[in-house]
Parts: C-alpha cells; sequence; structure tokens
C-alpha cells in the first residue's frame, strides 16, 4: 500500500510523523500545523507516544485551528498526567475546543481509525515504570481483513451469501492481519521479535554509537542507538525503514556515512529513509531515500 508519510523528527527539539491517506499524526511536536499548513486539517487521529514536550507542544495550535468542524481525537498512554493538564489549560484556553476528545489508552489496545483499519498501542521502556503503569508507547497500524474459511472456497457466491446471512459472517470467515506501518516513539531496542514482519517501520536512532546515551537526558529516558536498530532490523523482515530522531550534534554526512557502514555490517538490503536533524520532509518514501 502506497503511503504518504510526511514528518519532522529531531531529538529534543520535535518530533511528528503524518501519514496523509489515514489523517493519522504521530506524535505533535511543534511545528506541525507550520510545516503542514491546509493538510494539518487533514488530521483526525492523534497518537502521542510519551509525554516529553518536543512530542506534544504543536498539540495546542493543531487542535485549536482543528475544532470547528469534526474536531481530531488526541490518544495517548493512559497513566501520564500531562495530557489531563493540557486538556484542561487548552479548553479553557481556547473554549470552542471544548468539543475535542482525549483518550488515555493502554498496552494492546486497538483503535479502529477506519473500517477494517486499526491502531495498537505497544507498551516500550523508554520511561521505565512499574508492572501495568503505561507511560510511553510504540503504535502500529494494522489491516483487519476477513477472509472466506477454506471449506467455503467452492461455493457459488449464492449459498455464500446465505449462509452468512443465516450464520453471520464469523461463522464462515477467519481474521487476517497485515501490519502495513510501524512507529517506534522513543524506545530502547528491546526485543528482535518486536517489529516481525512490520511492512514500514519508523524507528528513533538518538545516537550513532551504543554508550552515549549517558548523561544526554536529564532524566534516565531510555533511547536507541543505530547499530542495535540496525541488528534488529536485519532479523526482523520490515519492508522498509525510516530513521529518525538524530542527535542534532551529529552532520548530515556522518549520520548517512554510519547508515552505510552498519547496512553493510548487519546486511540489511531493504529501502532506507531517514530524517535528517533539522530538516522537515515531505512524502518521506520519496524525498528522503538514502542513496546508496
Ligand atoms: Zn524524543
Amino acid at each position: 500500500m502506497k503511503l504518504t508519510i510526511s514528518g519532522y523528527s529531531t531529538a529534543l527539539f520535535s518530533t511528528w510523523y503524518f501519514v496523509h491517506e489515514f489523517g493519522l499524526l504521530f506524535d505533535a511536536g511543534d511545528g506541525v500545523v507550520s510545516h503542514l499548513l491546509q493538510k494539518s486539517r487533514k488530521i483526525k487521529h492523534i497518537f502521542i507516544s510519551h509525554p516529553d514536550r518536543d512530542h506534544l507542544t504543536g498539540l495546542l495550535q493543531l487542535n485549536q485551528l482543528n475544532a470547528y468542524e469534526n474536531p481530531p481525537t488526541i490518544y495517548y498512554p493512559k497513566d501520564s498526567g500531562s495530557f489531563p493538564a493540557l486538556e484542561q489549560f487548552s479548553k479553557r484556553f481556547d473554549p470552542h475546543v471544548a468539543g475535542s476528545r482525549w483518550i488515555g489508552i493502554d498496552d494492546g489496545q486497538e483503535i479502529e481509525i477506519k473500517p477494517g483499519y486499526i491502531v495498537k498501542a505497544i507498551k516500550n521502556g523508554h520511561l521505565p515504570q512499574p508492572n501495568g503503569v503505561i507511560k510511553s508507547l510504540s503504535f502500529q497500524l494494522i489491516h483487519v481483513k476477513r477472509k472466506l474459511k477454506p471449506e467455503y472456497l467452492n461455493l457459488p457466491g449464492k449459498e455464500i451469501q446465505q449462509l452468512r446471512e443465516t450464520q453471520g459472517i464469523a461463522a464462515i470467515t477467519y481474521e487476517v492481519r497485515e501490519k502495513i506501518l510501524s512507529y517506534s516513539g522513543d524506545t530502547p531496542v528491546e526485543d528482535h521479535e518486536r517489529w516481525k514482519d512490520a511492512g514500514t517501520l519508523i524507528h528513533e536512532a538518538t545516537f550513532l554509537d551504543k554508550g552515549e546515551n549517558s548523561g544526554y537526558e536529564i532524566r534516565e529516558n531510555k533511547h536507541s542507538s543505530l547499530g542495535e536498530v540496525m541488528e534488529m532490523v536485519a532479523a526482523s523482515d520490515v519492508e522498509r525503514l525510516i530513521l529518525g530522531h538524530f542527535s542534532s550534534r551529529y552532520s548530515n554526512a556522518e549520520i548517512d556515512a554510519k547508515i552505510h557502514e552498519l547496512s553493510q555490517q548487519y546486511g540489511v538490503n531493504i529501502p532506507i529513509y531517514r530524517v535528517l536533524p533539522g530538516d522537515f520532509l515531505r512524502d518521506i518514501l520519496t524525498t528522503g531515500h538514502l542513496a546508496k
């Protein structure tokens, strides 16, 4: 499926990705509406991965611009107090956004954003928390289809129609799930199974080398290094990889050279795209390709 993904992602400053076909926004850092302009009115479903300010401060303006007709719904990790606080403030500051919906979601929860398409929330370890406390999420866009059970495949259409009416659709079909797009949010690389067959994977790579994490963040927030991501992707059968959230300490040339080096080292032969520090990319899958 052709996806048009536009976005911006630089560690510490701002991160957001917009999937045009689905009116779907992952994170809402500064600059969302100033870059998308009129396109930002198409945003319908906003999934915020965690409460770090560089992932959410675009919400106020985005929300108030879109509040007049069909305001978007904002989903956030259920145990983060920042979002109820911002919701309250936003509704007092701009009374016309009173109708906007803010919904806390749990690990494993699935939200249907359009018939047959769901976004699933997956807990990650960016902000270490006790069991059951959810403050940081990754997301996955999944196409859920129903296929006819093999025993009915040779029946004429009319009989299938009859069975459908008498027994219901669930009795004659089974569910098939196709992962279309996965978004890591901010996260360490936790296991190599997480993004298996993930379709298009948008993953953070804050650091080029392991061990650079120390002292970078004020709190103990956990991030990924490019090497860890490439090693994981090599074992994960993803179709294409979008890398972002690089630290602005690196030059573009350093980042591209390291991606080349590591993709060879780990034998990653899929198309790789990257969102370099400070860059807004419109249609990343066209404009963000890393030349071989
Ligand atoms: Zn971040």
